[in-house]
């Protein structure tokens, strides 16, 4: 019956990940996945998520259904770590906010919702992508374009042509952007360019689209939310899906948020009757246990304080690193221009290492960084950083 059907590639990274569990060099580093890990190479259980599991773990009540829209005291949550506590346009009532699986299920909510409300809306997509915005977009049936981002030659924002791209792009079109540590590059605008940006959303009457994955791990909860708040200043109306993934160590829990902002608050009050309508014909409800775990953390003043902590010794380990590889690569290859390892933020660093380059690090060194050259920043540690800079140094000198 499905015969027919064309075989899964599969994600190219978990493929990657299965090279590097067979190979057998000695001092092999698995630079390929988004996932953080501590200087013990360690997936970390935060110390604050850990004690709401217990709690958890330890109450007998019904694991029921939650809403649709998923936990209240959740959702409450997501608006403050995501709008600021002090946001006008959440007093106000403007931003409709459900609970989702993960950043990923609220990307998909947000595309099903913007299908339904402008089913011939195109969406922009930075180039390079995450490459899931691509299927997941294409899955909702919208058809997806590219826009300018990374300039090779800088290992920076290739600003001037992602400027002149969305100042064509036709009214109501989805432009997909990062507020922080975007993924692949590690590349974001600065505040002034983001004002510019925002200023072309508005002049065109666009519909800016914010995923934000990694808030915490670039420069600050706070700062990483810079692009949301600066929009929501600006009176658009805009959506955000962000990720508890990261940020609290719950990939598995699936915990993350949809939020729209909207004109009004009547407004807000219908698209969370679509949201509502979208979720229940797609998965119904979102999980209990990681609602609860992720309310019971943000929603604790002690709590919320403490993970603030370990999300801030993330950031500062991730920098750490950057700095050291920086250091040791001008002492080892005076030569090379590593300035990127400083300049790119977050869980990524964008080499531009060549595809024989990789190969060789794979081949001689053990080192595995994914085909497009993206280093997994936490896959460094104090451990292995002499191993890494020499690998690369052997490389780059060929
Ligand atoms: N957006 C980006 C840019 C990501 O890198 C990721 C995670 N790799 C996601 C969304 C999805 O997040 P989640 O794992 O919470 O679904």
């Amino acid at each position: 019956m499905f015969q027919h059907l064309q075989q899964y590639a599969g994600d190219p990274i978990f493929g990657l990940n299965d090279a590097f569990h067979r190979n057998t060099h000695p001092q092999k580093i698995n630079l390929t996945i988004g996932l953080y890990y501590d200087e013990n190479g360690r997936i970390p259980v935060l110390p604050s998520v850990a004690a709401v599991q217990k709690e958890l773990a330890d109450d007998p009540s019904p694991r029921v259904y939650l809403p649709m829209e998923g936990l209240a005291s959740y959702r409450s949550a997501v608006q403050r770590v995501v709008f600021g506590a002090d946001s006008r346009v959440v007093a106000e009532g403007k931003v409709a906010t459900i609970q989702t699986l993960g950043g990923t299920g609220a990307l998909k909510v947000g595309a099903d919702l913007l299908h339904d409300a402008y089913p011939l809306a195109g969406v922009w997509i930075s180039d390079p992508a995450w490459d899931n915005h691509h299927a997941i977009f294409g899955g909702a049936g919208i058809t997806t374009h590219s826009y300018p981002y990374y300039d090779p030659d800088t290992k920076g924002l290739a600003f001037d042509a992602m400027m002149n791209c969305l100042n064509e792009l036709p009214a109501r079109s989805i432009v997909l952007l990062h507020p922080c540590c975007h993924n692949p590059t590690g590349v974001d605008p600065t505040p002034e360019q983001w004002q510019q940006i925002i200023a072309v959303m508005l002049e065109r009457g666009l519909i800016p689209f914010l995923d934000l994955a990694y808030q915490g791990m670039g420069e600050g909860m706070e700062e990483d939310a810079y692009a949301v708040r600066a929009m929501a200043d600006a009176g658009l109306s805009f959506l955000v899906a962000n990720s508890f993934s990261k940020n609290l160590s719950v990939y598995g829990e699936r915990c993350g948020g949809l939020s729209v902002v909207c004109a009004s608050a009547d407004e807000a009050e219908l698209v969370l009757g679509q949201l509502k309508a979208v979720v229940r014909r797609i998965y119904s409800s979102a999980p209990w246990h990681g609602g609860h775990v992720v309310a019971g953390v943000l929603n604790d003043p002690q709590r919320h304080a403490q993970w603030l902590t370990e999300v801030e010794a993330m950031r500062r380990r991730m920098a750490q690193v950057r700095k050291a590889v920086h250091e040791m690569l001008a002492a080892k290859l005076p030569g090379y221009d590593a300035d990127y390892f400083l300049q790119q933020k977050g869980m990524f660093t964008y080499s531009g290492l060549s595809r024989e380059q990789l190969v060789a690090l794979r081949e001689r060194h053990g080192v595995y960084i994914i085909d497009s050259g993206r280093i997994a920043v936490p896959g460094l540690n104090n451990a292995n950083l002499e191993h890494f800079t020499d690998a690369l140094v052997d490389v780059l000198e060929r």
